[in-house]
């Protein structure tokens, strides 16, 4: 493990799998090449991407960017992204966070709560007591206030601060990264990398 650190964009949608995002997959690319970004992560919303649209998609961005696909999933205890679930086999609609944390366990994937305390005091509260990877700390969807909750939440669980830009227009595309260690080529290195819990720097 060497060197250079790769800057991550964690969370990112695009249209059509999340219907509320204006950018298409190949616009978001562009603007993460253009953000100096070096690996984007797409995360619809429950939503698993093909991985043949993945390979396309990269073959077209070519060499400046590696691209990957997680899943943000959204169950009874608000939002959560995953990386390295295959299918959406298990998941279910009113599922509490503690049964999708159980799947993503069984499957070796990285889960990380996605802007916690937006929705409710006691989802992000809830987060104390879940076997998660990481804390979504701040992103284009966060409040200063929920931002100092989610940070108190990370350092007392001394969990890796995740920045990732919850991008659903061209212009919030990599404005926040998550700096990672190399290599991230593929979706279990990622998992890998999310997993040593680095505690990662904002950049901006
Ligand atoms: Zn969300
Ligand atoms: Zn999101």
């Amino acid at each position: 493990m060497s060197g250079k650190l790769l800057k991550v964009d964690l969370h990112v949608h695009t249209r059509p799998y999340s219907p509320c995002s204006t950018i298409s997959p190949h616009e978001a690319i562009k603007a993460a090449i253009e953000a100096e970004i070096d690996v984007l992560v797409f995360t619809d919303h429950d939503t698993i991407w093909p991985g043949r649209e993945i390979e396309e998609l990269q073959k077209w961005a070519g060499p400046a960017l590696r691209l990957l696909s997680g899943i943000e999933v959204s169950c009874l205890g608000g939002h959560f992204l995953v990386y390295g679930l295959e299918s959406l086999k298990g998941l279910h609609y009113n599922m509490t966070a503690a049964e999708l944390i159980s799947i993503v366990r069984r499957h070796s994937a990285a889960v990380v709560v996605a802007h916690p305390f937006r929705f409710s005091m006691e989802d992000g509260n809830a987060c104390y007591n879940l076997d998660i990877d990481g804390v979504e700390v701040d992103s284009s969807n966060t409040t200063p206030s929920n931002r100092a909750l989610a940070g108190k939440l990370a350092e007392k669980r001394n969990l890796p601060r995740i920045y990732a830009s919850d991008a659903h227009s061209r212009r919030d595309v990599g404005r926040y990264h998550t700096l990672l260690p190399q290599p991230i080529n593929t979706i279990s290195d990622l998992v890998h990398s999310i997993r040593q819990g680095i505690r990662n720097l904002r950049q901006d």
